[in-house]
This record gives structure tokens, C-alpha cells and sequence, in this order.
């Protein structure tokens, strides 16, 4: 690996108007870090990394690289890719636990962040550093988000994220468990608690439904509710899944390690939504994608398709006839999220678009004084590193507007 990772490193061309930097969502500066890197800048090239981008390490696993800094990658035009993954991997594990934990002295300032995803913990991370008193709320008992609670172990080991916990806590950061605000506790409270500026990440944890009989069965489950939890559940031998997405895949690929022997994905059309990369895992471990099939109704049996017709364009055109009953001890649907409307109902004047995310302006603010937001709560479902570029412009605002205060 570290042989590999050098080589890597030095097919990097350091282009002057570097396009890998450019297909970045948080736009790290890969030729420095790379220049860094091979000069064994080790700690100067993870500091780069980590004030870039709090969650690198995450990123360096998790990210679509295909699709963002290696697919932009100047060499892959005739061969490879630098394979910069591996080199950000490589730094930010290495960082990760030797980082000098700097915290500016207390500036009064106290900030409540609901939600521990990607999206809160990049808030609570810039503001703790700059001396601000952060109180991290979230429903579930650990900190992470969909890190923790979606994608899979085999994807990103759940100790990277206790390693953040730890030096997070070092940073003055406090994380109250389980604390579900818009149920106990309500915005109000906590501005009445002394908090100057509430951060809303609360992500995208409502699934969507087909609204199709059957969805209510016991044998019938949503993805992100399996992904939660996959020991809590029994799938049986025979797993039917309704979506092709990413989240489609990392429930196969769950599931086959968890004891299924058929993993079937069903797609609408032929066109799969996940990335090329996690088709092919999910292809490799064993699941199978079979295509032009609408689900109609789900059954104690399994789901029950209409058969798509599609023209030479892929289009669907039309249907068979005949039903197809499908076989299944477990069906999952993996159709995406949306957001859940608890803080909505909860806190007057917060205004959402159609679709229940919230509505912030061009600093972050919702339409509620002093409540920012960023994250899937405000795009929809969308990835780590957006989540994380949004808040750090977020919590740059959060500071300009307590800094305000004190003058008004
Ligand atoms: C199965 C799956 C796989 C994915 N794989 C990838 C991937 O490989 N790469 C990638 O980049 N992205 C991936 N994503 C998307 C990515 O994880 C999200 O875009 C990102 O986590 C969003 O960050 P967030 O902080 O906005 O929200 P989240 O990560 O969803 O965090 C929100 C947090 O808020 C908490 N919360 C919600 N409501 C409340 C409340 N009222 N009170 C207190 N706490 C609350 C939740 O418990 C949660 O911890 C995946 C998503 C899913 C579902």
C-alpha cells in the first residue's frame, strides 16, 4: 500500500490549473498535498486536509471519486488516474489522532447543533476551534449521522468515527444523546437556554414510499431502517429490493453478509442510478439486477411486477400483460428519503420548499432569526462532502452573526 501510494504520488503531474482540484465539492488543493506528501510533510499535509475538510478521512473512502477528483484527474484522459483516495487515506488516518487539537480561548459564545451527521459535527467542529461553547444534540446514541447509521461498516469502520468523537470532545464540543429536538425539547428552548445560534443538520431520515398495497407488512422493510440496524433484522434466504441506487446496493451487499443467498435488485427501466463503482461491488458479491420492472403491489409472498416495455432510447413505452409474482422472504425498498417534519411543526416561522427541506438564504439562515441550516436537510440526499463544504460556509456565517450581536 505505502509503495503504491508513493508511486501514485509521483505520476502527479502538479498542473498548474490543476482540474482534479476543480471536480472537488469542497476543492482541496490536491497538487499541494500531493507536493507535501512526497516532501514528508506528513502532519503539514493532513492540517491542509483537515481545515479543508473536517470528514477527509471519510471522504478519501466514501466519496465518488469516479465522478469528482480522480475522474477530473489530467492523466485519466489517456491512462489512470492518480489515485488520490489512497494518498488523502493515507494522511488523514495518519492525522487523524496525532492532530494538535487547537482551541481558541472561550469567546462566550454558545451554539446548539441538532444533528451529528457530516453536516453538525463540521459546525461544531470550526465553531469549538474558534472558542464558541457547542452542545451537539442528536436522536440516535452516537455521533455520525448517515456515517454511522447508513453506510456500511465494510465501507467506513465505525472506530474512524469514535476516533472523531474523541478528538472532537477535545475540542470542547459537549454531545447530548438521544435528545430528539421537536419532541421534549423544542427550538425555543433551547434560545431560552442561553444558545445565541441553533444549527439545523438533521438530514433526510423520512423514507419514501411506493404507496403501494403491502408496504406494511412485516416482511416488508425501508432501506434506511435496515441500514440502521441490519443484526435487528431477519431477511431470510431470498431478499427482493425495489430501487437501484446507491443505498439499493449497500442493503445487498449488507444483506448477503448477513446470510442471504439471493439478492435480487429491481430497476424500472435500464438505467441504474448508483454509481459504476458500487454496481460493480454489489454485482461482485453476488446481487443480481433484473430490469423493465415496475413493482405493483407487495404480497406475504413477495413483490408482484408489471413487466416495462422500452423503445431503442430506453424509454418506457409500455407494459406485458401478464404479472410477474416474485419469490422473496424480504422485500426492501430503497427508493430515497425525504426530511422528517418534526422541527417544522415545532418551531414557528421555519419555512420549508414543496418537498419539506428547508428554505435558508444565501448565509444559511432559515427564515427563523438566528437558525441555520445546511446539509440533505436543505439539498435533499446528496453526499458527505457537500454536506460538509455547505456547513463550513454555514458556521463562517453562524460566527459573523454572533459577532453581530455583540454590537447591536
Ligand atoms: C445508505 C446510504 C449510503 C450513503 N453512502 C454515501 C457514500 O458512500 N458517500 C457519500 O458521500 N454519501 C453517502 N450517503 C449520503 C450521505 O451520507 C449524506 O448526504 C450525509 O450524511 C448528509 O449529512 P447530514 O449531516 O446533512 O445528515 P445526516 O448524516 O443524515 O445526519 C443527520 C443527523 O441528525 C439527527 N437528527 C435528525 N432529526 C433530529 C432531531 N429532530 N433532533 C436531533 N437529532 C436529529 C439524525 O439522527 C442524524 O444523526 C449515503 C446515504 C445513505 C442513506
Amino acid at each position: 500500500m505505502a509503495v503504491r501510494i508513493v508511486e501514485e504520488a509521483n505520476r502527479c503531474l502538479q498542473c498548474k490549473r490543476p482540474m482534479c482540484q476543480k471536480g472537488c465539492p469542497i476543492t482541496t488543493n490536491i497538487p499541494e498535498v500531493i507536493r507535501l506528501f512526497k516532501e514528508n510533510k506528513m502532519t503539514e499535509a493532513g492540517e491542509m486536509l483537515f481545515e479543508n475538510n473536517p470528514f477527509s478521512l471519510v471522504c478519501s473512502m466514501v466519496c465518488n471519486h469516479e465522478g469528482q477528483c480522480e475522474g477530473h484527474c489530467i492523466r485519466g484522459r489517456k491512462e489512470t488516474p492518480v489515485h488520490f483516495s489512497a494518498i488523502e487515506t493515507f494522511i488523514s488516518d495518519l492525522y487523524l489522532d496525532r492532530m494538535a487539537v487547537e482551541r481558541k480561548p472561550d469567546n462566550g459564545h454558545r451554539v446548539a447543533v441538532i444533528g451529528a451527521g457530516p453536516a453538525g459535527l463540521t459546525v461544531a467542529i470550526k465553531l469549538g476551534c474558534e472558542g464558541c461553547s457547542v452542545t451537539v444534540f442528536d436522536a440516535k446514541d452516537r455521533i455520525g449521522g448517515v456515517m454511522r447509521y447508513g453506510i456500511p461498516e465494510f465501507r467506513l469502520p465505525r472506530t474512524i468515527l469514535d476516533r472523531y468523537g474523541r478528538q472532537i470532545e477535545k475540542m470542547g464540543v459537549r454531545f447530548r444523546a438521544c435528545t430528539t429536538i421537536g419532541g421534549a425539547l423544542e427550538i425555543h428552548d433551547l434560545f431560552r437556554d442561553g444558545y445565541e445560534t441553533v444549527f439545523i443538520g438533521t438530514g433526510v431520515w423520512r423514507p419514501r414510499t411506493l404507496g403501494l398495497q403491502g408496504e406494511s407488512l412485516a416482511n416488508v422493510h425501508f432501506s434506511v431502517d435496515y441500514l440502521s440496524d441490519p443484526s435487528a433484522f431477519d431477511l431470510g434466504e431470498n431478499v427482493a429490493i425495489i430501487g437501484v441506487g446507491n443505498s439499493g446496493m449497500d442493503v445487498a451487499r449488507t444483506a448477503l453478509r448477513h446470510g442471504a443467498r439471493t439478492v435480487r435488485m429491481y430497476a424500472r427501466a435500464r438505467h441504474i442510478t448508483a454509481s459504476s463503482d458500487e454496481l460493480a461491488f454489489a454485482q461482485l458479491e453476488g446481487a443480481e439486477i433484473v430490469y423493465c420492472k415496475d413493482v405493483v403491489k407487495i404480497t406475504e409472498e413477495g413483490p408482484l411486477f408489471r413487466t416495462n416495455i422500452l423503445d431503442e432510447e430506453g424509454n418506457i413505452v409500455g407494459c406485458e400483460e401478464e404479472l410477474d409474482q416474485v419469490h422473496a422472504d424480504s422485500t426492501i425498498i430503497a427508493i430515497s428519503q425525504g426530511p422528517k417534519n418534526k422541527l417544522l411543526l415545532t418551531t414557528p416561522g421555519l419555512e420549508c420548499t414543496e418537498t419539506g427541506l428547508l428554505t435558508t438564504d444565501e448565509n444559511g439562515m432559515t427564515t427563523v432569526d438566528g437558525v441555520f441550516s445546511a446539509g440533505d436537510v436543505v439539498t435533499g440526499s446528496k453526499n458527505v462532502v457537500s454536506a460538509v463544504a455547505a456547513s463550513k460556509a454555514v458556521a463562517e456565517s453562524m460566527m459573523r452573526y454572533m459577532e453581530g450581536l455583540e454590537e447591536r
